[in-house]
This record gives structure tokens, sequence and C-alpha cells, in this order.
């Protein structure tokens, strides 16, 4: 995946089958699904890969209990389904993972044990394991710092766990290498159209600094929260078709929360519920559902939202937490498809949607990452119709993802390469400084600096930081620290000079600062 190469791509008079704009979960779905059907993709992203919403999630890939207990069991039973196809496709970047609900109310843990059952009974052949109930005393084995005052016992179930960014990441190398060209750094600026139809978009390339035209058959509108600027594009009166929520998650050290399960809370004070997963050598605790009417690229954790995560993690615990402890906060917002009147955006549905305007501009919205598949299918069925492309058949149920590889286990050391693994190692056989730890608390090598940068658009400092590597969403403050060094390496590698070094540096620090709550409430 060559930036450059894509770049001159667009120079070249092409009209392409299908433009993409977005590059989360959402577009760069799609562009693998529609270069797999053998069409000719662009997508364009503004800024990095799953720098949005698709870096923040609960890195759950889950048929959403919750939404079991809302009665949507259509979500549900297509949710587990595409669990269960993501697991077999990505086992580097994804696994099974245990959750345990404690119980403090005898009642209570036979009412979610049923519950449960009937998930597990909708995931059908793609189970991943029977339900069970379990005493007092397997709990504290399993989990041991949980509440111990008046615990009854708990229900244990699977479900699954991913690295999202880098999920993301792979699904761009699996559309590189399927055909499509996918460039991050691009942003579109305007929509051009012909008798009345969109046939192509106006965009910034934003390292290069130059304004392009490309020009394609038909457009998809997938830029999440933001697809109503898009639509704006298209046509100034157009109704919102997102509602943003947001959702926050507050990360602290294994050592508050041992063991290898997750917790489950069930029912939050405000009706949702809250998840403590262990994620990358940290614990990730989340999450929030925030109504917002303004949008931003980096949403900031209100301070009542942390509050709220704290004492409901405090609660469950014996870990007595503050915010000292927390190591790094991060927001992300949900584009819910806009439904009139709706206060409470919990209550909102995780369905996806999509929209076909007039001049034929496809939008999608909505979703969860896990069924990111099925919406890429149904989205490029809607624009092969509209653009009267050949109908060829989805084939991306059974596709192994970039880097897929027999018998790679997620969590192990260099795993979310997959088989690219290899090839890191190699670089550090031969030139063995580059084994170095960018960071003495964090495993993360020069090595896979340099390799990000030669071969996944790695561009800024934050890319390495924040979604190659995940040291911002599980320590900010090292990440912070080691900021001058990540620059020094991609300068190194890019040719660049003191001055872009010390302004990537800077630039991070500022962005940094903000995940860390200490530094948000003064
Ligand atoms: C707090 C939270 C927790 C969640 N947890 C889970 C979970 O555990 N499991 C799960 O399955 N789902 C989860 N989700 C849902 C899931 O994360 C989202 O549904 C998914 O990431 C949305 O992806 P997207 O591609 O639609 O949007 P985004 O990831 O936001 O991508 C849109 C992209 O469009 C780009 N863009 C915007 N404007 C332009 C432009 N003009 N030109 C070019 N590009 C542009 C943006 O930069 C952005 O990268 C969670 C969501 C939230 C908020």
């Amino acid at each position: 995946m060559e930036r450059k190469k894509g770049i001159d791509k667009l120079e070249e008079e092409t009209i392409w089958d299908i433009i993409v704009i977005g590059g989360g979960a959402t577009g760069l779905g799609i562009a693998v699904d529609a270069a797999q059907r053998g069409f000719k993709v662009l997508l364009l992203e503004k800024n990095d890969f799953a720098k949005g919403t698709s870096s923040r999630s609960t890195k759950l890939v889950h048929g959403g209990v919750r939404y079991l207990a809302q009665g949507n069991i259509k979500l549900v039973v297509e949710a587990l389904r595409e669990r269960g196809f993501l697991l077999a496709n990505a086992p580097h970047l994804t696994r099974v993972q245990e959750f345990i609900i404690p119980s403090y109310a005898y009642f209570s843990k036979w009412y979610y044990g049923i519950g449960l059952y009937l998930y597990d009974f909708l995931s059908r052949k793609l189970s991943l394991g029977r339900p069970r109930i379990i005493g007092k005393k397997s709990l504290l084995k399993a989990m041991p710092s949980v509440n111990k005052k008046g615990l009854k016992g708990g229900v244990v179930y699977t479900d699954g766990q991913f690295d999202d960014a880098r999920l993301a990441i792979a699904l761009a190398m699996t559309a590189s290498d399927l055909g499509a060209t996918v460039l991050n750094y691009c942003s579109v600026t305007g929509l051009i159209k012909k008798n009345g139809f969109v046939c192509g978009v106006q965009m910034q390339d934003e390292i290069g600094e130059r304004a392009l035209e490309v020009r394609a058959k038909v457009v998809i509108n997938a830029t999440g929260v933001f697809v109503d600027t898009i639509l704006d594009m298209d046509d100034a009166a157009s109704p919102a078709a997102v509602m943003p929520s947001q959702g926050v998650h507050v990360v602290i050290s294994k050592k508050y929360f041992p063991g290898t399960a997750a917790l489950m809370i069930p029912k939050t004070r405000d009706g949702r519920v809250l998840f403590a997963v262990p994620w990358h050598d940290a614990v990730v605790i989340g999450t929030t559902d925030t109504p917002l009417n303004i949008i931003s690229e980096e949403p900031v954790a209100l301070d009542e939202e942390i509050s709220f995560i704290i004492s409901h993690f405090n609660e469950y615990t014996d870990a007595n937490i503050t915010r000292e402890d927390v190591l790094s906060v991060f927001a992300g917002l949900r584009p819910l498809v806009k439904t009139s009147n709706l206060g409470n955006t919990a209550l909102a549905s995780r369905d996806h949607t999509i929209l076909v305007s007039k001049t034929n501009l496809i939008t999608i919205t909505g979703g969860k990452w896990t069924t990111y598949r099925k919406m890429a299918k149904d989205a490029v069925n809607n624009a092969a119709f509209v653009a009267k492309l050949p109908i060829i058949k989805c084939r991306t149920r059974r596709l192994r993802l970039h880097g897929f590889a027999e018998g790679i286990q997620y969590g192990t050391s260099l795993s979310v390469y997959g088989s690219d693994a290899t090839q890191i190692r190699k670089m550090m056989i031969d030139q063995p400084e580059l084994a170095e730890q960018i960071h003495p608390n964090h495993p993360y090598t020069k090595a896979e600096v340099v390799w990000s940068v030669e071969h996944e658009m790695a561009m800024q400092v934050e890319d390495i930081l924040a979604r190659r590597s995940r040291i911002l969403f599980t320590d900010a403050r090292a990440a912070i620290e080691a900021a001058p060094r990540v620059a020094e390496i991609m300068a190194g590698v890019n040719g660049e000079g003191v001055e872009w070094i010390a302004e990537q540096v800077t630039s991070f620090r500022e962005l940094a600062t903000a995940y860390l709550p200490q530094a948000q409430t003064g």
C-alpha cells in the first residue's frame, strides 16, 4: 500500500467505477467488497484510516446483548453471524473473550443466564460456547477484584474482541491487495455533477497540498458522523441523516483488574450496559451514550462521563480507582440513524441505513463495526444497481483479510500483523537496532514504525502512536514520551528534517494531552 503510487493514479484520465468517501470501518469494508467484485475503486479518507469512530469502539465483535433486551432480534442474529465470519477471516486481529456478569441477587443470575442462553442459541452453528451459571468461588477465581459484598455468583458467556484500528489497516491493505486505490489524507471538498447526477468529486491532497478532480460512475458517502456534510454538498436543503451520540472509554492498568475475563455490568443508572475488557495489557472500561449537537474530529470526554464510568467500575469492584489511575480516556461518536424526537440515543437503533439521493449519491450510515461486511455488501449492491455496473455476487463472507495465517493467535507478539510479522522479524535480525522498543513500558519496536511507514501508509506521528500501535489509547503519557523517538525514525525513513520532527512532536503532544483526564479537569 503506497500512497505516492495511489496519488499518481489520480493524475491519469480515469473514470472509476466507485469512489468511496471515508476510510473508517464502513468505507474500507465497501472498498474491499467492491474491489473483490472486480470494480475499479478509489477510497478517499480525509485524515488517517480509522481516525474517526472506528478507532474508538469498545473493541467488541458482538451480537449486542443489549439489543436482545430491546427486542431487536434481527440485528442480533445478523451481528452474531458477522461475528462468526470476522473471527474466522481475521484470527490475527480477533479473539474469543469470556465475559462475566456478577449477580448480587439469586434471581438475577438465572434471569441473565436465560437471556444469554437465547443469545447463544441465535448464533447457531457460529456459537462460541454455551453460557454457564457459576458460584461465588469460581467467579472470584476468574475475576479476583470483583466486589465481594453480597455476591451470589454470576453468569459466564463468550463474545468476540478485536483491535479496531488494526482491523481498519488490514481492510485497507486487503482492498489494496485486491486492486483498489486507497488513500489517506485526501479530503473530499465538493461533488461534481453532470446532467443533475453526481459523477465525481473535488478533492484535496492534504499532504501534497494539491486540489484535484476525480470522476466515477457512482460515489458512496461513508463518512460516519460527517455524512451530512457530504449530503449538504449534494443538496444544501437535505435533512440531517445522523444524530451523533458520544461514547467514552476510560483505560486503566491491569493491576486494578487482574484475570483474563471481562466484566459486564448489565444495567447502569441510565439503563445501559458497561464493560471492563482486558485489551493490550490494559483494561478498557466503557461506554457512555451522550447525545451531541456538535461533531468534531477529536471529541472530548465530558467530565461527568469520566465520573460515571469510574463510579460504576468502583461499585462493581474493590479497585477504588480515581482519575489519577487513568492511563488514557478516549471519546467516539456513533453515527446513529436520525429518527425524529428520540430523546435518548441509548434507545436508538444500531441498524444501518442506505439513502440514494435524486442525484444518485449513495449514503450509508448507522451500523456497527461487527456488521461492516454486511453493510458493505448492501452499499455495493445499491451502488452497482444505480450505476448500472455488471451484477457480480458479493463473496466477502469467506474472504481472508490481509495478514491471515493459520495458527496465529491475536494477543501474541506481533500478531496484529498476521503473516507480515515474518518480514518485521527479519528487519530486526538484519538491523538489530530496529528491535529496540520505542518506550520501555511497551513492546512496540522501531522496526514496526519503519514497517508502518513503508507499508501501512503511516504519515504522521499520531498515525503510529494512535492507530498502528495503540499506545495513545492504552497509555497516553507513554505515547507523549515516545513521540520524539517516533518522529525521528519516521523522518529518517522519509528524509524529513528537524523542522518536521519539531512540528510533529508539538502537534502530537497537544492532541495526546486531551487523552489524560487529569489534564482535562485541570
Ligand atoms: C463509543 C463507541 C463504542 C463502540 N463500540 C463498538 C463495539 O464494541 N463493537 C462494534 O461492533 N461497534 C462499536 N461501535 C460502532 C462502530 O465503532 C461504528 O459503527 C463504526 O466505527 C462506524 O464506522 P464509519 O466508517 O461509519 O465511521 P468513521 O469511523 O467515523 O469513518 C468515517 C470517516 O470519514 C472520514 N471523512 C469525513 N469527512 C470526509 C471527507 N470530506 N472526505 C474524506 N473523508 C472524510 C472521517 O475522517 C472518518 O475517518 C462503537 C461506537 C462508539 C462511538
